[in-house]
């Protein structure tokens, strides 16, 4: 039987409100739930890309694809495609694209192998000869039909929206689902002599819990400022903390919309351009180190061109790094309170939902509610060291001349783990076996899309009879081929299947 736990939310952010609704869905009537919010200080309002597992999750809140594409702006995303993160091959700009669709793999054969050991100079990228996703990506059509079922198609993807008002569906959706919504500034963090928090003392009344989330964002008011939990900083490894973010109209209402982040480097780091229904939302993500603001407005200036004159950007610092305990007591952090490593890969909805997953499932309904802190901790802290493993493979292979990017090729800043594996990716393909389930979010096919997508040779050539299919292969290569181009033939375009979702009420 439940003793009637309380949990008390602070922060009505993304991570504030999807927590609340996720653990209200996965707790039931048994958890009271409040959030307590000020709209005096507001959200980041930022982080417009996701990654697939956010289907799984929209699904299990019981929110419909429909009113979700409609209510929160969203587009649908593919993958990335990443331009200029090598040097231009003579006139022609270096580009790859990383598709969220695995490669192609059938009747027991890997593609990759084959790929592999293909020349250099005669085969295709890898992510067009081994997915049809990129074909589809790139001929603007859509990952599915209308009609197909919610969260559901033949081709992996995610979504792209916009961040405010993905934070007022979340929220809504909780308030459906029994959470308490108060307004209000937090003032203080009452510790008790047991060195736990007591009680929250707020603009709306004194708030008691037996847990507390932490989900007020860089402030970290509960498990920074309140309870001290250090902040493990990977500045060294991860460059980027600045970021000049903006909107831009289409110029014309037809435009186009792609179906995939594009993420465009640059002398000291990338720029971000996201396809949305009535603007493009653009991000200069920088090393404040190697550029200075001045010269970051410049380069998002050039990317934009004419247009540049049309918007005021705006300017975010952060610092790549996490909560070395984000579970203390009585207090977890997450959300940008627990940690945040930069926006390349959109990992930030990834981790809240990590985290969320895992306090739902280890939840004690008695007992000390700090039960599951000291594995929450181990189990968060290595998902971040691993998705920094992913995030620095873009940088560190790059062979660009410029000083941000050569010191992002410095051994010396390439975590020991990433440099073991990259040793062994010289002789065989990322594996399933590199990487433990439970602490990823990434797969080795999405390593193998960035590794292969930036040039990285991994010589097969000495096992060459250990893949003798090179016929059936060829086969299967000509298959993923004909059927990239019968599927751009049937989908729709991507801009069309937005307007259909959005176009209200939806009948499918
Ligand atoms: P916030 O949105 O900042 O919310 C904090 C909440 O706490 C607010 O409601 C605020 O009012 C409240 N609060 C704070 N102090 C108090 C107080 N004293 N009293 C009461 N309430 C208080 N993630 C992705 O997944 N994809 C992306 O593409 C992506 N891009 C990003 C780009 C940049 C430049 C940055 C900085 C982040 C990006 N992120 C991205 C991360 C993403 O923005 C966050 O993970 C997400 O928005 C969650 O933020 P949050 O809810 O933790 O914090």
């Amino acid at each position: 039987m439940s003793d009637g736990r309380r949990i008390v939310i602070v922060g009505g952010g993304t991570a504030g409100w999807l927590t609340a609704a996720y653990l209200a869905k996965a707790l039931g009537q048994s958890v009271r739930i409040t959030l307590l919010e000020s709209p005096e200080i507001g959200i980041i309002g930022v982080g417009e890309g996701t990654f697939p597992t956010i289907r799984d999750t929209l699904r299990f809140l019981g929110i419909d694809e429909g009113s979700f594409v409609r209510d929160a702006s969203a587009t649908f995303k593919q993958g990335v495609r990443f331009t200029d993160w090598q040097p231009a091959t003579g006139d022609q700009p270096h580009s790859y694209f990383h598709p969220f669709e695995p490669p192609f793999h059938a009747e027991g054969t890997s593609l990759v192998p084959y790929w592999l050991l293909q020349d250099e100079e005669a085969r295709p990228p890898f992510a067009e000869a081994v997915t049809i996703q990129n074909r589809v990506a790139e001929a603007k059509r859509a990952p599915k039909q209308p009609g197909e079922g919610d969260f559901a198609g033949p081709l992996n993807y995610a979504f792209h929206f916009d961040a405010v008002r993905l934070a007022s569906v979340l929220a809504a959706r909780a308030r459906e689902l029994g959470v308490e919504h108060l307004s209000g500034r937090l003032q203080e963090v009452v510790i008790g002599d047991d060195g736990r928090i007591a009680r929250l003392d707020t603009d709306a009344g004194d708030l008691t819990a037996d847990l507390f989330i932490d989900c007020t964002g860089f402030r970290a008011e509960l498990i920074g400022r309140a309870l001290g939990s250090p902040f493990h900083s990977i500045k060294n490894q991860l460059f980027t903390d600045r970021a000049l973010t903006c909107k831009l109209p289409y110029d014309r209402p037809d435009a186009p919309i792609e179906s995939y982040t594009v993420a465009t480097a640059h002398q000291a780091g990338w720029i971000w351009d996201i396809g949305l229904p009535g603007a493009r939302g653009i991000g200069c993500v920088y090393a404040s180190g190697y550029v200075d603001d001045e010269r970051a407005a410049e380069i998002l200036a050039e990317y934009l061109g004419a247009a540049a004159g049309e918007v005021t950007p705006r300017r975010l610092s952060f610092e790549a790094g996490w909560r070395e305990r984000p579970w203390i007591g009585n207090c977890v952090a997450v959300g940008l309170a627990a940690g945040f490593l930069e926006p390349l890969e959109s990992t930030g909805v990834v981790l809240i939902e990590a985290a969320i997953g895992m306090i739902a499932e280890l939840f004690p309904h008695h007992g000390p509610v700090d039960l599951p802190a000291r594995r929450f901790n181990a189990l968060m802290t290595a998902r971040y060291a691993n998705i920094v493993n992913f995030l620095k493979l873009h940088y560190c292979l790059s062979r660009r001349p410029e000083p941000f990017w050569r010191d992002n090729a410095d051994p010396a800043s390439i975590p020991e783990s990433l440099r073991e594996l990259l040793e062994q990716w010289r002789f065989r393909p990322p594996s399933r076996f590199d990487f433990l389930l439970d602490v990823e979010s990434f797969a080795f096919f999405n390593y193998q899309y960035i590794l292969y997508g930036m040039g990285f040779r991994t010589d097969l050539s000495a096992g060459r009879a250990d893949f003798p299919d090179m016929a059936e292969a060829q086969r299967l290569f000509a298959r993923v081929r004909s059927f990239g181009e019968r599927a751009t033939r049937d989908l729709p375009s991507h801009r069309s299947l937005v307007e259909q979702f959005a176009a209200a009420p939806v009948s499918r």
